[in-house]
């Protein structure tokens, strides 16, 4: 069997970008991993925030709506997005970042808007009274069903005729006669082009190959769920969140999904959850709202890996023919999927790409610039 794209990862963006290319020839997926969301892509808020991000990453985030509001005839059951909202709080000292998120809520279809915080009881009844001196609400943010879309995405790929290979890990790549050749764990497997969308490993999986690395930092972000008040439903409230950005709340299954917001370099791997982590989120839980917790439900971490310039890094590498990435997708993959894989996919088979491709161009200056320190707030 010729396979024309190997894609490296089965997270969302190798997902998404493998469910492209199957039009474009065949595809073979190769995860190392029995359940390939198992990583980042099983570990997040599961929020689809236009607001979110700076400007390059707000440019693919509004590319990936059409899709997600209208995917392909039977790519999904149910809706892929669903109501939510964000509603940011700003306590006595941040309102220079208040003003620098409503400026850039401004741009969105509708703009984030400011309310008088004496209408917050009636958005979220826990924030506590007098904690934030302004807030603004983000209507247009809504929920992803992270698992359908990611098994839309694969299923795509089998419907094509392409494979998707659980349990095989690429130890190695080089590139002989025109192909690639990758040893794994299921032997030697070839094709014409590599996608590399390995996550917090694809700079381990570039520099396999021979490839520069592109400086990316995995940085590890933990969130628990702890009980909702007694007798009240959340699940119609906003993701509730500061503008310093130290923590958020967010309903979740009847309970609150709550995250520090911490940002902790570390290793490529399974990540789990620091303690000191889980009780920072819970003290910050509690200063801004009435929520007392009793007991962590479940507590997990997963690694958001970022370039130096937190922009994605999506397309061909300079100097490696055939080799492309599809990383760097920071706190975003999720919410940029379905655009960062139809870019990856055109810009691999040579057809006009859905968002100008410039600037997540691989090899970019700023991708050697120094790696962030540790962004964790305390
Ligand atoms: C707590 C938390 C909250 C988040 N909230 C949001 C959110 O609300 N919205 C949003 O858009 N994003 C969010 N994110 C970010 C989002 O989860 C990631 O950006 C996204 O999942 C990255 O997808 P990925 O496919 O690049 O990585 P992954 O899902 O990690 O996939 C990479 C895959 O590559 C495989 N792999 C690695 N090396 C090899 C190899 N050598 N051979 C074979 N396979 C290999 C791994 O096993 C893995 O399955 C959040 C992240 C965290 C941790």
């Amino acid at each position: 069997m010729t396979i024309d794209y190997m894609v490296v990862g089965g997270g969302i963006a190798g997902a998404s970008a493998g469910h492209h290319l199957a039009r474009y020839g065949r595809v073979l997926l190769v995860e190392m991993e029995q359940v390939p969301g198992h990583h980042s892509t099983g570990r997040s808020a599961a929020l689809f925030s236009e607001y979110y991000g700076g400007p390059q990453v707000r440019a693919l985030t509004r590319a990936s709506r059409e899709f997600l509001l209208g995917p392909p005839a039977g790519f999904a059951e149910h809706p892929l997005l669903t109501p939510r909202g964000v509603l940011s709080l700003c306590p006595p000292g941040d309102e220079a970042e208040f003003e620098a998120e409503l400026r850039a809520g401004a741009e969105v279809d509708p703009p984030a808007r400011e309310i008088d915080p004496a209408g917050i009881p009636d958005i979220c009844p826990i924030v506590r009274p007098g904690w934030a001196r302004r807030a603004m609400v983000k209507p247009a943010a809504r929920d992803v069903d992270v698992a359908a879309l990611h098994q839309g995405y694969l299923r795509g790929i089998r419907d094509a005729g392409g494979t998707v290979a659980r349990l095989t890990r690429v130890r190695s790549l080089r590139r002989e006669r025109g192909r690639w050749r990758a040893d794994t764990d299921a032997g030697e497997l070839t094709a014409r082009v590599v996608v590399n969308a390995a996550g917090a490993w694809a700079d381990q999986v570039a520099v396999s190959a021979g490839v520069a690395p592109s400086g990316l930092t995995p940085l590890r972000r933990t969130a628990f769920l702890v009980d909702a008040p007694p007798g009240v439903d959340p699940a119609r409230w906003p993701l509730v969140g500061d503008v310093a950005g130290t923590f958020y709340v967010k309903p979740e299954s009847g309970h609150l999904l709550v995250s520090p917001v911490d940002a902790t370099p570390t290793p490529p791997g399974d990540v789990r959850p620091d303690d000191l982590d889980v009780a920072l989120g819970a003290a910050r839980l509690e200063a801004a709202t009435t929520v007392t917790v009793r007991r962590i439900r479940h507590a997990w971490a997963g690694l958001r890996t970022a370039a130096p310039d937190d922009v994605p890094v999506i397309g061909p590498d300079p100097s490696a023919p055939g080799f492309l990435w599809l990383a760097g997708l920071s706190g975003y993959g999720v919410q940029t999927a379905p655009a960062a894989g139809a870019l990856l996919a055109a810009l691999a088979a040579g057809v006009e790409p859905p968002v100008d491709p410039a600037p997540y161009a691989p090899g970019r200056a700023a991708l050697s610039a120094p790696a962030p320190t540790d962004r964790r707030r305390t």
